[in-house]
């Protein structure tokens, strides 16, 4: 972790047919961090990783990724630029086999070799197709499928979505090695609040399209009582 920032949101208004979602959201990823996006259903999280991706159009304020200004740039030259997202669906290939899927981030064996190193219980299923893999492999694969692009910003959403506490609890850790192997930075929604929080360097707390709260992972994890009351609903 070091003070270079790599991400940065100021002032962002984002929505959908003119509406907007999130109002002014300022938010900084600094390189080797990992930082969590929490609050409740509806707040404005996936709409904001996907305004950084470039998948829908900032309505207001700037995205800087490295200093550089990523208005208009297309998807794909930001995963050029190293911004990797794995969305909630996963968006893996269901006809292809976990070899396949990840080759079709890269023909490198070096990096299919260096993310099995990650997952390897990916490796003992090369040959399976991808519908037919558990919740949690699936979701191993979609990283891993990541990774294998040498990301520089790895973006996740729900990576926990429909998987078993235990598989989440198996999964998360390995973000910490990864950032501390290739000095990536790790932007996450979670849903498992404190698991995500033990991982974490950082955490910001949305709440009806705004940041509510900011701190570092140690100072939300103590707060969770009161933010539980106040913003993060039920959870
Ligand atoms: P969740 O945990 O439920 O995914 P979230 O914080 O990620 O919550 P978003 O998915 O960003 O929230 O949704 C924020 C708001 O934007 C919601 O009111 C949602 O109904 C609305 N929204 C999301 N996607 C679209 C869309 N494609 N078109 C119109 N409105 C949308």
């Amino acid at each position: 972790e070091t003070d270079e920032v790599l991400l940065q949101l100021d002032s962002v208004s984002v929505g959908y047919g003119g509406t907007p979602v999130t109002q002014g959201v300022d938010l900084t990823v600094r390189r080797g961090e990992i930082v969590c996006l929490l609050g409740p259903n509806g707040a404005g999280k996936t709409t904001t990783l996907l305004a950084i991706s470039g998948l829908i159009p900032l309505m207001k304020g700037t995205v800087l990724f490295q200093q550089r200004d990523l208005l208009k740039r297309s998807p794909d030259a930001l995963t050029r630029m190293g911004i990797v997202h794995v969305p909630e669906d996963r968006s893996l290939f269901g006809g292809l086999t976990v070899e396949e899927n990840l080759k079709v981030a890269s023909r490198d064996p070096e990096d299919i070799a260096r993310v099995l190193g990650y997952f390897p219980k990916l490796g003992d299923i090369l040959d399976r197709r991808a519908t037919v893999l558990s919740g949690g492999e699936q979701q191993m694969l979609a990283l891993a499928r990541a990774l294998a692009l040498r990301p520089t910003l790895l973006i996740v959403d729900e990576m926990s979505l429909g998987l078993a506490p235990i598989i989440v609890e198996s999964i998360l850790p390995v973000f910490r090695r990864i950032v501390e192997e290739t000095g990536c930075s790790v932007l996450m929604v979670e849903q498992h609040v404190r698991l995500a929080l033990e991982i974490a360097d950082r955490a910001y707390v949305m709440s009806r399209g705004r940041i509510v709260r900011e701190g570092t992972a140690a100072e939300i994890a103590a707060s969770l009582d009161e933010l539980r009351g106040s913003y993060l609903g039920v959870q």
